[in-house]
């Protein structure tokens, strides 16, 4: 069973393995992909999972390992009725997910998390960002919380435009 990966160039995920092979001196596969809907080829690798997990440090000092349903539990209530696709969070998780383990070896603050959900989610529907955002971002200040209103007011609208987030990567 081999599961369709976000296509980097085009955001679809409908790909097809055209090469599988051991890797890094067997501690990896790497699969050799092409887009279904742009034929464009991209690489893949699957290795073992870390034994030391990665832990969050909350805002209170306190750590739990990280866990991506979490995040989505936070996503999920921002949502609410917003009219985002099921899909679409997912993916924003899966996102998430990897680039909280690209960027922290052990640990990761809550408040960065919630950064990356907050800077994603804020492409695809603005008011679940802006619910997400004040009850993740830690506004200080009313002032700092409507200076980001008028920011998202000021920005060209080029809603719905959801591909975008996930083609733009790497
Ligand atoms: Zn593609």
């Amino acid at each position: 069973m081999d599961f369709d990966v976000i296509c980097p160039y085009c955001g679809r995920d409908k790909d097809r393995v055209i090469d599988s092979r051991a890797s890094e001196n067997g501690e990896a596969v790497r699969r050799r992909r092409e887009c279904g809907g742009c034929r464009q080829r991209f690489t893949t690798y699957e290795r073992v999972e870390k034994t030391s997990r990665l832990m969050v440090i909350k805002k209170d000092g306190s750590r739990v390992p990280f866990d991506s349903n979490n995040v989505l539990v936070g996503l999920q209530a921002a949502c609410g009725k917003r009219p985002v696709p099921e899909q679409v969070k997912l993916k924003l998780i899966r996102e998430i997910d990897e680039r909280v383990h690209r960027e922290f070896e052990r640990e990761v603050p809550s408040a960065e998390i919630g950064k990356f959900v907050a800077s994603l989610l804020r492409e695809i529907d603005e008011i679940s960002y802006i619910r997400y955002a004040s009850e993740y971002h830690d506004f200080r200040t009313l002032d700092e919380f409507a200076d980001e209103l008028d920011q998202l007011k000021a920005r060209p609208k080029n809603l719905p435009n959801q591909q975008r987030l996930f083609a733009a990567e790497e």
